[in-house]
């Protein structure tokens, strides 16, 4: 999709060229005329140019002639006919880092059956050879549902060893002989409940939860520090071309930090990131010590100021705590063994000016994170810069009363209505058999949560979700997948307007951070990162958004893509 994407733009070229003549103010160094500019500006909606200052900034909003005024002998003019400008467009929670590690090998997201799934990873083979590790990740659980031994079914399909992972990263698959290679030949203890699956004294190739998968990843085929930079540096390009300017990385260590400053350091930091910093229960107190006295690191194009905390799990693995146990009898359990610690982590960070983002899907778990919230607050944690609010990151199951708390205690509700693809319409699928009708029916509320007055943001979890913003705010507005007209709706009466989608992914994400003052509309003296789109996101249908062409993107008055 990404691809083709990028190809499909027949009209609407980018053509730079500088412009004669003196006057004018010399600091613009880029004017982009003739262009619809959809500045989500309150105070002028529409323009047709838009002129970049050299310090990374928007010079100037307005008509042609009151732009063209402000060029100079070096201002790169770019011609925008048919082209629409928005803000630059932001994911909300990425994994970008994480990601890297992780989303190695051929993307299965397109796959729908085993017959793909062997011509996806026989096209690998053929690419790498015989003996090579084949990987893939972004798979459907329903691909392999049900089958007992689904690593020797992998063999016959790759052809000899490979390595899948299922699309929310906490199952994966390995073949016997990669198992068998990287020393693993009966039940061994791992982190948590994480196990390579063994059955009638065989492994059955189920890889559960991210230690099972380092151990087999890292036996066979482990990825050094220049690696992990060049597919960083690589994804980030990536999400450039698709009109990406930034988002809030969720994926934070000290390790990342350092990697982000060696990518700026070379110039390859190509996306404006937030970066929170993630508390574990393996945390220990000299490690929650170490973790406060970086609040303020940062560079030019990246920050931290954020504390990350898990507060349960998933849905379909029964580790989302939820008020009342799912069908299975799941659901009972904080991510944390000691939830009291949690609290108290959170007020603490709080306390100490961290903004607060808590992965919360159950219904239980929000109202632990609420709490925390606001036991903060009572404990006199201080207001945050630029107006930030804490922030729950899911929110799969949001009863009513959940809902209006986080109106009235002014907590974000950062959603990622992508997730809702994986659910069938007849509703078959695990996550909806777990939570049963009434729960269900509560699922990725963003419409309630936008009428509630709940503050809010999206994004796409990517490399659980498409990265496209487009697409993300195509599913928003149909909710089904954009280009997939054969897909179910899902909740029709959650859906978004079209500007409230796009919101979604500019003035919402900027707000939930505390930068609304410096990012997410196109207005004089904010950042100049903008994403130039071959039409009007807000105007054409959700299904053309999937085809709609980036023609540039720019961060902080720097092109960071410009379709050839
Ligand atoms: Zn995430």
């Amino acid at each position: 999709m990404t691809t083709d994407r990028l190809q499909s733009g027949a009209h609407g070229a980018v053509d730079a060229r500088g412009v004669g003549g003196a006057g004018g103010a010399r600091d613009v160094t880029m004017a982009i005329v003739g262009a619809d500019v959809l500045t989500l500006d309150p105070a002028r909606p529409r323009a047709s140019a838009v002129a970049v200052a050299a310090d990374g900034t928007i010079a100037a909003v307005g008509d042609d002639a009151e732009i063209r005024a402000r060029c100079g002998a070096r201002t790169e003019l770019v011609d925008g006919a048919g082209l629409t400008v928005t803000p630059g467009l932001v994911d909300g929670h990425v994994h970008p880092v994480w990601g890297a590690k992780l989303a190695r090998g051929v993307e299965l997201r397109d796959v729908h059956d085993v017959a793909g799934l062997r011509d996806a990873l026989l096209a690998e083979r053929a690419r790498l050879g015989p003996q090579a590790l084949v990987r893939g990740w972004a798979l459907d659980y329903a691909v392999l549902h049900g089958v007992a031994f689904p690593g020797e079914l992998l063999a016959e399909l790759a052809g000899g060893p490979a390595l899948v992972s299922y699309f929310d990263l906490h199952t994966h698959v390995a073949t016997p002989s990669a198992i068998a290679a990287a020393g693993v030949t009966a039940p061994i203890a791992l982190d948590g409940n994480s196990a390579v699956a063994f059955a009638d004294g065989r492994p059955t190739g189920e890889l559960i939860e991210l230690p099972a998968y380092w151990r087999i990843s890292d036996a066979l085929d482990p990825l050094g520090p220049d690696e992990l930079r060049a597919n960083v540096r690589a994804h980030l390009r990536r999400f450039n071309a698709l009109g990406l300017t930034g988002g809030h990385a969720m994926d934070g260590d000290l390790a990342a930090y350092a990697l982000l400053d060696e990518l700026e350091a070379a110039g390859d930091l190509t996306l404006r990131l937030v970066v929170p910093l993630l508390l574990l229960p393996e945390t220990g107190d000299d490690g929650v010590e170490e973790l406060l006295r970086h609040r303020d690191d940062r560079g030019t194009l990246w920050r931290g100021g954020v504390a990350k905390f898990f507060a349960d799990g998933v849905i379909e693995t029964g580790t989302a705590w939820l008020e009342q146990p799912d069908s299975r009898g799941g659901g009972g359990d904080c991510y944390w063994p000691d939830p009291r610690r949690l609290h108290d982590l959170i007020v603490r960070f709080a306390r100490a000016g961290f903004q607060c983002a808590t992965h919360a899907i159950g219904d239980r778990a929000v109202r632990m994170t609420l709490d925390a919230y606001a036991a903060a607050a009572a404990a006199g944690a201080p207001a945050l810069p630029g107006g930030a609010l804490h922030r729950i990151e899911h929110l799969e199951v949001l009863p009513d009363a959940l809902l209006r708390r986080c109106a009235g205690e002014r907590v974000v509700a950062s959603m990622q209505p992508l997730h809702g693809q994986w659910r069938p319409g007849d509703r078959s699928d695990e996550w909806t058999l777990r939570l049963g009708a009434q729960r269900s029916a509560r699922a990725w509320r963003i419409r309630d949560v936008v009428d509630a007055g709940v503050p809010w943001t999206l994004g796409s979890d990517w490399p659980v979700a498409q990265v496209d913003p487009l697409l993300g705010v195509g599913y928003a507005r149909a909710r089904r997948l954009p280009g997939h007209p054969q897909m179910p709706v899902l909740d029709p009466e959650q859906a978004l307007s079209p500007l409230e989608a796009l919101a979604g992914y500019t003035t919402r994400p900027a707000a939930t951070v505390g930068e609304a003052a410096r990012g997410g509309r196109v207005a004089p003296g904010m950042r100049a990162d903008l994403t130039v789109l071959d039409g009007d996101p807000t105007t054409v249908e959700p299904d053309a958004l999937a085809e709609l062409g980036v023609a540039l993107t720019v961060v902080g008055g720097r092109v960071v893509h410009r379709r050839g």
